[in-house]
């Protein structure tokens, strides 16, 4: 079969895309190599999208699939490894082909590592990225969450909340995160802010035993002894794959307008792995609707 459009990515840009584009009646795939939501599907709570009331991300990321899925869209548990260029366009996937008069890039972004001794090693045995999926192993234990942006502030309020006590160690005196949530975390008693530091080294001694980190003004170093720590240090959008195929900006990101077009004709991309300033799940939607319309308005022409 050949698609309208298929889509790449079941986060919320590319479920957004696939409801617009169902809903003007194009047949869609959507190919997604995990699990439905994204990013969203991890965080604890919504309580910033318009108009919602504040539920689980992974309540609202399920909301968002039914709707796709009542409207007839069809979804692909597979990993995309090529697009093809032609008419149509050939999706290349660890399964098979799929093909699309369109395509839509929606494969979101992953998180980025420290790249410090010890935590390739240890991911997964006391090193995580996600505090909602594995704050749970360390009740009352002793945890360290790197970053000061809101994911990381977010994960060391979540772990306050389960752990004896929460280290949060950040590079610089100031936070990147929305003040409300830095707040909110000051009045945490059992976190410890451990700033203007980096972590240098984790320790793994046949299992994790904690992390050694420099204070970068005075240059001292400090061994956190602990049971586990959240990488929290933003995110490095998923596009190796497209490398040569499309264009990508200096940190590759997916280039592309407004409009949601890239340098492909009839490739459109949506969500965090577009260049663009904010990336929110409110922009994430947006752009999926624009990306689905454009997508449409192309076929129309086409
Ligand atoms: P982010 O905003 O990019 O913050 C990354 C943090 O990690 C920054 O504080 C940065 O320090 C630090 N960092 C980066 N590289 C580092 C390194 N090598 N060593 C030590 N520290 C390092 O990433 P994020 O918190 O994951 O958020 C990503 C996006 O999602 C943002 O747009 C954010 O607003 C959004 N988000 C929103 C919500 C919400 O609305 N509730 C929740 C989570 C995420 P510097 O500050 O010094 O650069």
């Amino acid at each position: 079969m050949i698609y309208d459009i298929v889509i790449i990515g079941g986060g919320p840009a590319g479920l957004t895309a696939a409801l617009y584009a169902l809903r003007a009646e194009k047949t869609v795939l959507v190919i997604e190599k995990m699990g439905l939501g994204g990013q969203i599907a991890l965080s604890e709570h919504v309580e910033n999208f318009p108009g919602t009331p504040k539920m689980s991300g992974m309540e609202f990321a399920s909301n968002l699939a039914s709707q796709v899925e009542t409207l007839g869209g069809e979804i692909e548990y597979e990993t995309v490894l090529e697009i093809k260029d032609g008419n149509p366009k050939t999706v290349v996937t660890d399964f098979g082909e799929h093909q699309g008069k369109c395509v839509i890039i929606a494969t979101g972004v992953t998180n980025r590592r420290l790249g410090i001794e010890g935590e390739d090693g240890l991911i997964g045995r006391g090193i995580s990225f996600c505090a909602v999926c594995d704050g749970s192993f360390y009740k009352n234990k002793v945890v360290a969450v790197i970053g000061g942006g809101n994911t990381a502030v977010e994960d060391a309020i979540y772990l306050s909340n389960i752990a004896e006590k929460v280290y949060l160690v950040h590079r610089r005196l100031e936070f990147r995160a929305e003040s409300r949530l830095v707040r909110e975390l000051e009045g945490k008693e059992n976190v410890e802010l451990v700033l203007e530091s980096v972590p240098k080294k984790f320790v793994d001694d046949g299992g994790f035993k904690g992390m050694e980190v420099v204070n970068v003004k005075t240059e001292e170093s400090r061994f956190l002894e602990l049971d586990g720590a959240f990488v929290a240090v933003g995110q490095i959008p998923q596009s190796d794959i497209f490398k040569g195929f499309i264009s990508l900006d200096e940190s590759g990101y997916i280039a592309s307008g407004e409009d949601c077009r890239t340098n492909v004709e009839g490739v459109f991309v949506a969500g965090d792995c577009r260049n663009k300033t904010v990336r929110q799940l409110t922009t994430a939607v947006g752009d999926g609707s624009v990306a689905a319309l454009a997508a449409c308005d192309y076929l129309m022409n086409k």
